[in-house]
């Protein structure tokens, strides 16, 4: 029994009084989405549809208040998420320049360490019992692994995202490198080394013959009794190609796979194997870098298979 004036007396200031004037005058339609304020102060959202008739208008009033709501949540979800995704990356970035830094400074301090302990080794050469002899053996030795340690955090520290250094790469030259570099260690392990045809990928094409060598080193390194077999293919997925390098080493127990990839990490002792713990992590930031991942099946005693995935289309 009331006019919609009376109820709603604010309704001439509005948006959309403008908007069916305007209809109302030109006998235009429109359509429009307005939010509107009920008598007891609870927001709605409403999609009019108005179209001029011979009476007047004919409008048709939908109320998309859920869709509206469910629409600002999602985008509100989505900027909180915008701002975390870059909280991320500048911490990341900061860590990043703390590690390479820490590492770059720490090399001058530890080269003190070492080469005043050689010299004083040397003055007092003659005059040190096997014990204190052995004291110095120890601190020289320290000081020798830490800065190994120092060396591949720095190194670690600076792979870097450097998209200008991406091209098409003929993968299987990647693996001819491999080969080459560590053909010593081939014929001195009496390896095989076999693969299957590669694709040709957008990729970063140091830090991928990087990744090629640190997995086919490791094949070498971790072998069993057997004379090491290694073998490289890649099978092509819908929006990715997925690489493996197996091997018939000593095999990692399942507990251990994501261990591995943990900078430091090592299942060997320095005594067994020498290393820093470093090549698996480096794998993982090359393959993290190339929007990829990085995984191993293995059999303890059987040995082992690296599989990594490339998308074909890397954002760069
Ligand atoms: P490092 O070789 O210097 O220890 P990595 O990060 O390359 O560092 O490897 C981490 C650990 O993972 C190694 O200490 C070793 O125990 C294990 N590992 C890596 N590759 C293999 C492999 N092919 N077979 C068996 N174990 C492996």
């Amino acid at each position: 029994g009331h006019t919609m004036m009376e109820m709603y007396p604010e309704l001439e200031q509005t948006e959309m009084f403008n908007e069916l004037k305007r209809c109302m005058q030109e006998r235009t339609a429109s359509v429009f989405e307005s939010d509107f304020y009920f008598p007891d102060n609870t927001q709605g959202w409403f999609e009019l549809r108005i179209q001029p008739v011979p009476e007047g208008l004919f409008i048709l009033s939908m109320d998309i208040t859920e869709r509206k709501r469910a629409q600002q949540e999602k985008e509100e979800l989505l900027v909180s998420l915008e701002k975390k995704a870059a909280e991320l990356q500048s911490s990341n970035i900061e860590l990043e320049r703390f590690a390479y830094v820490a590492s770059h400074d720490l090399q001058e301090p530890l080269r003190m360490v070492s080469s005043f302990l050689s010299l004083l080794e040397q003055e007092m050469d003659g005059q040190l019992d096997v014990a204190q002899k052995e004291y110095i053996h120890f601190a020289v030795d320290g000081a020798e692994r830490m800065k190994a340690l120092v060396q591949a955090l720095l190194q670690y520290s600076r792979i870097g995202t450097d998209k200008k250094s991406f091209a098409l790469t003929d993968l299987n030259d990647s693996v001819q490198y491999v080969k080459q570099v560590l053909e010593e260690e081939i014929k001195k392990n009496e390896a095989v080394l076999n693969w299957k045809p590669l694709p040709k990928m957008v990729v970063h094409e140091t830090l991928i013959n990087q990744l090629f060598l640190n997995l086919v080193s490791n094949a070498l390194k971790y072998r069993n009794k057997k004379n090491p077999e290694i073998e490289i293919g890649s099978t092509e997925e819908q929006d990715s190609y997925v690489f493996y390098v197996k091997d018939n080493g000593l095999g990692i127990e399942a507990k251990y796979y994501d261990k591995i990839f943990v900078i430091f990490q090592r299942l060997h002792n320095k005594s067994e194997y020498s290393g820093t713990g470093i090549g698996l992590a480096i794998c993982k930031k090359i393959i993290e870098l190339h929007n990829g991942k990085i995984w191993i099946e293995s059999e303890v005693g059987k040995g082992s298979t690296f599989y990594f995935s490339i998308p074909k289309k890397i954002a760069l």
